[in-house]
């Protein structure tokens, strides 16, 4: 189902009002207020129960809005803009004075992007202000792709806008720029070769680099309220399949588990981050004790899969 006009205008007037939204975005369904009112971006932190240092992402509908929320005179933005927006690219920049501490936690830098959802551009553009959120989700847990699992974790959120299920899946590729190219902070579907027809790789140095301390990075994330383990790493196939579930990459050695979840049986790898979320929801729903999931392979969108993987298992470990 996609919202209605009403709906969005429910929303859009909320955001006004300093409430939280839950809203589609194309990566994962997002947590908004105006990134411009400390108080109402205070209550996304309060019902992620998110910790501070973790800055949030700010959604834009016009390329304008870079003036207002940045410093930057830098070109290399509007041509990867120009390619990649409204798209699931995250641009950290340095941010401007109005950008309250709180969407950044502290940080000179903000993160940027213009979602392709349509719906998420509309209640932007209503709302008349940038959006700030992260995926709304508690933090360190599973993130949403329906509007379902939003109100499964946060059935507190002020309205819930449902746009039907998230066609990317994952979050958005997060990238820093330097002098001489880009690093990436987080893999997404927009993959490294992908920018670098545009700008080139080029990660700074250990000793120069800035201290991002950002949940991007952090080694335990996305985790299911069901132990994970990725297969072939920490544990071989379990003999007694008959409690555990399968999250498959292909749909390979399927036999004798109590759930199986296949991502692509074509072995896309778009299409397993595509389903990722919502697979590993539905696995932590059914009857099942504990998850083993097959590798992917590490290439292109790959990365970004198992980087989640290996997030999700690794309390587990
Ligand atoms: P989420 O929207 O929940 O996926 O989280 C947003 C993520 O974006 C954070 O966890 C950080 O990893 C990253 N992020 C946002 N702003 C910045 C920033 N200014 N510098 C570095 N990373 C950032
Ligand atoms: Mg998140």
């Amino acid at each position: 189902m996609t919202s209605t006009n009403k709906e969005i205008e429910i929303a859009a007037q909320l955001i006004r009002d300093g409430k939280v939204v839950a809203f589609p975005t194309e990566t994962v369904y997002g947590l908004g207020a105006n990134a411009l009112n400390a108080m109402a971006v205070a209550r996304i932190y309060e019902l992620k129960e998110r910790p501070s240092f973790d800055p949030l992402i700010v959604h834009i509908a016009d390329i304008e809005a870079i003036r207002q929320l940045t410093t930057t005179s830098d070109e290399r933005v509007q041509l990867l803009a120009d390619r990649f927006w409204p798209g699931p690219l995250t641009i950290i920049l340095p941010k401007s004075e109005i950008v309250p501490d709180i969407v950044t936690s502290g940080l000179g830098t903000v993160g940027i992007r213009m979602p392709a959802n349509p719906v998420a551009r509309e209640l932007i553009r209503r709302a008349g202000c940038p959006i700030a959120a992260p995926s709304a989700n508690k933090f360190g847990q599973l993130s949403p792709t329906l509007a379902r699992h939003v109100a499964k974790q946060l059935p507190d959120a002020d309205f819930i806008l449902d746009g039907g299920p998230a066609d990317v899946g994952i979050e958005s590729t997060i990238i820093a720029l330097n002098k001489k190219g880009f690093e990436i902070l987080r893999h997404g579907v927009i993959t490294r070769e992908d920018i670098e027809t545009l700008v080139p790789y080029y990660a700074l140095p250990e000793e120069e680099k800035t201290n991002i301390v950002s949940p991007g990075m952090l080694k335990s994330h996305y985790s299911p309220g069901k132990p994970l383990y990725i297969l072939g790493t920490s544990v071989p196939p379990p003999a007694d399949r008959s409690r555990v579930g399968l999250l498959s990459f292909k749909g390979h050695d399927t036999a004798g588990y109590a759930h199986v979840e296949i991502l692509s049986e074509k072995g896309d790898l778009k299409a397993c981050a595509v389903n990722l979320f919502a697979a590993i929801h539905r696995l932590e729903d059914s009857e099942v004790e504990y998850i083993v999931a097959q590798p992917v392979p590490e290439e292109g969108v790959g990365l970004a899969v198992m980087d989640k993987l290996r997030k999700a298992a690794y309390r587990y470990l």
